[in-house]
């Protein structure tokens, strides 16, 4: 057996005091020294953990052998035969509780940097196209058509992997860009949308046909377009219905859904403004309610949008934050302050009902709740309040009534998401299949893609039949 080697190549960032004022990316990626030390660590296990540990399958150790044999070509092509959109996924990934959680060096603390090596080998790919073979094995057209709906990670992987075995895939998008939450969602500096283009133009050049602005429910309803000659349907329609508070006040000018706020500064980069139309308020003081990845995000981009005091209000303790660890030390070291142990009663507002104010319970931990987590309860007679000029909601999301509304015999659940076997993908209505947040409700990008991969490969059995 290889000898180990403890020590993860770091990965190179953008100082704190210069990346609070530009929206460039963080993380700086791999020099390809850096990378192929990092592959170097690798001990080519018999046992594949880490293959076991990706939703998507990727073959990690191959890929890893081709890149440090400095086969830059051959681990490209082995990451793409399982997974269309490395360079996102290098990027926006919770390896930690994937594939380097089930890394045999993790138990000594030190997995391979997996992530970080898929980044490396997709930016590669990139900037060395023109001396790449562009052909890809396309197998015959079925004469088979399948409609997606929604471009987000679960759609682009499904339509990818039907457009791979033959089949004519047109996807449609309610928005004007392609791409989901990859695109109006996680900000530049965390993942550049000159990667989520360059990703959906590879999903393209396999056949598949992307339509902008058509809102599926209102131009036509799924069961429109399975009258019309598509064989079976895709819904990856994710989950964007903010969730409120509903805590008086919280219709005060000044308070944004997260959703909101970020598709303001990332799809209609209020960040560029006004070199682009539209704005977005901004406080001096800005408080953002929640504790997860988009909390982080919006927390982050507040700063850079030149906030002077950000503070994250969530009610229960740092270990129980559902947002990355790499991201919640990033925000903490860009400046943003954390309010633990505090929830939201009420808003307070000013003469010209623009907030002014939070006002605010300490809570204490008592004992776990239906999601394992320790319960959060009120502390008697802890109000106080914590001024901000912007508050940021960012507690989470559902999916839009809309589908399941037009659709005849689709069942949701209770927190209206779709009813979908769990590894196919089939809901109960015939020829329809569903996949990523729109199912499970907000979880991961690598969740929903495995979801669109599973789905893709029983709707391909099914067209087979
Ligand atoms: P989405 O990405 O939501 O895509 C759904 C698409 O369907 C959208 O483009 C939408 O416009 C379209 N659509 C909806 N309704 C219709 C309709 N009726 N007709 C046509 N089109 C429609 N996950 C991670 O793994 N790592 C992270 O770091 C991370 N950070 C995040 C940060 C933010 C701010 C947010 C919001 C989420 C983050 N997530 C992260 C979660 C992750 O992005 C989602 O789990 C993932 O994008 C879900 O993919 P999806 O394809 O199911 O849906
Ligand atoms: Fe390499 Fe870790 Fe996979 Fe083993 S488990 S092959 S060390 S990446």
């Amino acid at each position: 057996m290889a000898k180990l080697d403890l020590n993860r190549i770091e990965m190179p960032r953008q100082d704190p005091s210069i990346r609070i004022n530009n929206f460039g990316e963080v993380a700086l990626g791999y020099t390809k020294d850096e990378a192929i030390k990092e592959a170097n660590r690798c001990i080519q296990c018999n046992k594949r953990n880490c293959t076991i540990g990706c939703p998507v399958e990727v073959d990690i150790p191959e890929f890893i052998k081709a890149l440090r044999e400095d086969n830059l070509p051959e681990a490209v092509k082995l990451l793409k035969s399982k997974n269309s959109l490395p360079g996102i996924c290098g990027r926006v990934c919770p390896q930690e509780s994937q594939c380097e959680s089930a890394c045999t060096l993790a138990k000594q603390k030190a997995p391979v940097a997996i992530g970080r090596l898929e980044r490396f080998v997709a930016d590669w790919e990139r900037s060395n196209k023109d001396k790449l073979s562009t052909s890809i094995n396309i197998p015959p057209p079925t004469r088979k058509s399948v409609c997606v709906v929604g471009t987000g990670p679960a759609g682009l992987t499904a339509a990818a992997d039907l457009a791979k075995l033959g089949h004519k895939v047109t996807i449609f998008e309610a928005l004007h860009a392609a791409g989901g939450v990859l695109m109006y969602g996680i900000p530049e500096f965390r993942l550049p949308k000159a990667i989520v283009q360059n990703e959906i133009e590879y999903v393209k050049s396999l056949g598949v046909e992307i339509k902008l602005d058509a809102v599926i429910g209102k131009l036509v309803t799924v069961d429109e377009l399975l009258n019309s000659g598509f064989n079976a349907v895709f819904l990856g329609t994710g989950a964007g219905l903010p969730i409120f508070m509903n805590i008086p006040g919280e219709n005060l000018n000044g308070i944004y859904s997260a959703n909101e706020f970020l598709t303001r500064v990332n799809l209609m980069k209020a960040y560029q403004f006004p070199d682009y139309d539209t704005p977005v308020k901004m406080g001096k003081s800005v408080a953002v309610i929640g504790g997860g990845n988009v909390a982080m995000d919006s927390a982050r981009c507040a700063i850079r949008m030149g906030a002077e005091k950000v503070q994250i209000i969530y009610r229960r303790s740092e270990q129980e934050m559902p947002a990355r660890r790499e991201e919640i030390e990033n925000a903490r070291e860009e400046g943003v302050i954390f309010r633990l142990l505090t929830n939201p009663r009420c808003f307070i507002g000013d003469e010209q009902s623009s907030v002014k104010a939070v006002e605010c319970n300490e809570m204490v931990l008592g004992d776990p709740d239906e999601s394992g987590r320790r319960r959060p309860m009120i502390k008697p007679g802890s109000e106080f309040t914590i001024n901000a000029d912007v508050v940021i909601v960012a507690l989470g999301t559902t999916p839009n009534p809309l589908i399941s509304a037009t659709t005849q015999g689709l069942k949701t659940t209770s927190h209206g998401t779709i009813i979908a076997d769990e590894i196919t993908g089939k809901t109960q209505k015939h020829r329809v299949w569903g996949g990523g947040d729109i199912v499970t409700g907000s979880a991961t990008v690598i969740s929903a893609m495995g979801a669109g991969k599973r789905a893709a490969a029983d709707i391909d059995k099914y067209l087979r039949l």
